[in-house]
């Protein structure tokens, strides 16, 4: 048996089969921090907004004592709003919260957004203005000129945009930070060590999504049930342009592309978590297979990224056997935040074809956002407001 194979679990010691698990690691708060940043949820109730709820009860960095979404549930307790899609009880500290309405005036240092996408843009840049921190799921600002799209593995360095985002818009303490699209985040944590290791010219990618990627209630059973859909709307876009941007730089006063081939076919399937990729890669360097696995199976994130609660030491997981990754089997390696790859063999068209399995709900939006806060926390962008929302001015919208 493989070093690697799903019996033994990754590097990072976390098992690849069995239960979901939903706990983050003990860390001590950093920068001699002696309390937790207290979080709000936008958009709570969605299939997103409950992922985060349940990550961040128990959370050693974060306390959950916010939650909004839409008029229709704002009012009631959250256990009365929320229709609870996840395993287990709805965590004890959200049962009784009182679901609020998308004003910037919530007690909390800073906010997720999970909200949905027809909402998300003038509410999350509300938030911002009224000084919060906004860790968003949604498309609106990920390709803003000013906003970090992150994932902390890849592009740290793009949180120095923060201060020019800050001074384009007004805001004062409060700011925008994005994490991309589900299928573009496992292509992405893949691609980043083969771009390191050889560079990258070209990447061709057709996804099988899993319909929890469309919201609640989503896709209708009588379309997907035996059924594949050959149209996500937006999504492909995304796929060619999201990475572009993550692989690239900042360079001090704006965002510059990576410069990569990109071409997307993105595909609904009947699958409920888990997107799977299979992707082929031109490299710039000649490199034979087995160096490809070793490039991928040696990505190790930075002492930096070890010490945050939700990270896990070797995000990408290389799996032996010819008929993995599969999503019922692999999607929640490393707690869901790892990219599962295998089948790692020669392309005729490009260099290389690999298949992919990310899972979309965690390492695709609510792990993913937590693990961009988490980095946002260690790096000193968080702050505890002294008095939430109520009494503060709200400086006046920039036109830009
Ligand atoms: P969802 O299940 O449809 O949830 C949407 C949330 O938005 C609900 O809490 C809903 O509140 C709230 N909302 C809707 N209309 C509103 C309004 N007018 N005012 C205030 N709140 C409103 O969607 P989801 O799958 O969780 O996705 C949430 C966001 O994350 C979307 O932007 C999505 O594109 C993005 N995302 C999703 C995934 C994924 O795999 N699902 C991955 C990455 C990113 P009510 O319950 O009160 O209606």
């Amino acid at each position: 048996m493989s070093a690697h194979s799903p019996e033994n679990g990754d590097k990072s010691g976390v098992p690849l089969q069995g239960a979901e698990v939903t706990q983050q690691r003990e860390s001590p708060l950093p920068g001699g921090a002696t309390k937790k940043w207290r979080a709000g949820v936008l958009g709570a109730t969605g299939l997103v907004g409950q992922r985060l709820v349940k990550l961040l009860a128990g959370h050693p960095w974060f306390e959950l004592t916010e939650v909004a979404a839409s008029e229709r549930s704002s009012g009631k307790s959250y256990a009365e709003a929320v229709r609870w899609h996840l395993d287990g009880p709805i965590p004890e500290v959200a049962r009784s919260l009182v679901v609020k309405s998308l004003d910037p005036s919530l007690d909390c240092d800073f906010v997720f957004s999970a909200l949905d996408s027809s909402v998300a843009g003038s509410a999350e840049e509300d938030f911002a203005r009224a000084g919060y921190p906004v860790v968003s799921n949604s498309k609106n600002h990920r390709m803003d000129p000013d906003v970090p799209l992150l994932i902390p593995e890849v592009n740290a360095s793009h949180l120095d945009a923060i201060p020019t985002q800050q001074k384009n818009r007004g805001y004062d303490s409060g700011f925008l930070v994005t994490n991309p699209n589900c299928s573009t985040a496992g292509l992405v944590l893949v691609l980043k060590p083969l771009a390191d290791a050889f560079g990258l010219e070209k990447v061709f990618a057709v996804t099988l999504q899993a319909v929890s990627g469309a919201g609640y209630p989503g896709v209708a059973s009588m379309d997907i049930h035996a059924n594949v859909i050959p149209f996500i709307s937006g999504e492909e876009e995304k796929m060619e342009s999201e990475p572009q941007r993550l692989l690239g730089k900042w360079d001090g006063a704006r965002f510059i592309d990576a410069g990569l081939g990109l071409s997307a076919h993105c595909n609904r399937v009947p699958v409920l978590e888990g997107h799977l990729e299979c992707i082929s890669v031109s490299l710039k360097k000649i490199a034979c297979l087995t160096e490809v696995r070793e490039a991928l199976r040696n990505f190790e994130v930075s002492a930096e990224l070890a010490s945050l609660p939700s990270a896990i030491r070797h995000p990408v997981v290389v799996l032996d056997g010819e008929d993995r990754p599969q999503p019922r089997r692999d999607v929640h390696a490393g707690n869901g935040m790892a990219a599962v790859v295998g089948r790692v063999r020669e392309c005729p068209l490009l260099d290389i074809k690999l298949t992919l399995l990310s899972h979309n709900l965690v390492r695709g939006a609510a792990g993913a956002a937590l693990l961009n806060a988490e980095l946002l926390a260690a790096r000193g962008f968080l702050n505890h407001r002294v008095h939430a929302g109520h009494e503060k001015q709200l400086p006046e919208p920039v036109t830009r």
